[in-house]
């Protein structure tokens, strides 16, 4: 309801949340995906869980999250996805990015691990991709001790991570 977004599911941490997302995409063995160096290491190591490989994109260092300008020349023929981060809270400049992604038949996974109830452009972070992961570590806005959330308006991403998630 805060984010309003269709579905959310509960799973137990942020890294959890992301691997899921990563699986529910489809995403594995020699597979690319592109993301921030200037993060906590779950936005690498979720796909490196997965045997895909996380190709690092330069930040900005006005906002130190991912130069949107930057992605495109890292795009190869097995790159599948983009997993900017929202960084300290500032979402990431997700405009260019979600347009790039779209022209080039790429998923989106927004990492806003450290961004719940922020905003960019009057909308909240989380939303701006196709899924969006929280984290509830006690470093988070909000902290259940552990814990995560992944919203998606998805419904088949949905029911995967639901399913995927009990073991
Ligand atoms: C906290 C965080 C995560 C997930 O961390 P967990 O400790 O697994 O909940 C993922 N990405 C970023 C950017 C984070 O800050």
């Amino acid at each position: 309801r805060l984010l309003g977004v269709r579905f959310a599911a509960a799973v137990n941490s942020g890294t959890s949340g992301l691997q899921l997302c990563v699986r529910a995409m489809g995403i594995g063995p020699g597979d690319e995906v592109i993301t921030s160096p200037f993060t906590f290491i779950a936005s690498a190591n979720c796909f490196l869980a997965e045997q895909a490989k996380p190709v690092f994109v330069d930040i900005d260092p006005a906002t130190w999250n991912i130069d949107p300008g930057r992605i495109s020349v890292a795009i190869t023929p097995r790159t599948k996805a983009l997993l900017p981060v929202d960084v300290f809270g500032l979402p990431a400049d997700m405009d260019p990015i979600c347009a790039l992604a779209k022209s080039r038949g790429l998923r989106v996974i927004e990492d806003s691990c450290e961004a719940l109830g922020a905003t960019y452009k009057g909308r909240l972070a989380g939303t701006l991709g196709e899924v969006g992961v929280f984290g509830f570590y006690p470093n988070k806005q909000v902290t259940t001790g552990e814990g995560g959330m992944v919203v998606t308006n998805d419904e088949q991403v949905y029911r995967l991570i639901v399913s995927m998630r009990n073991q």
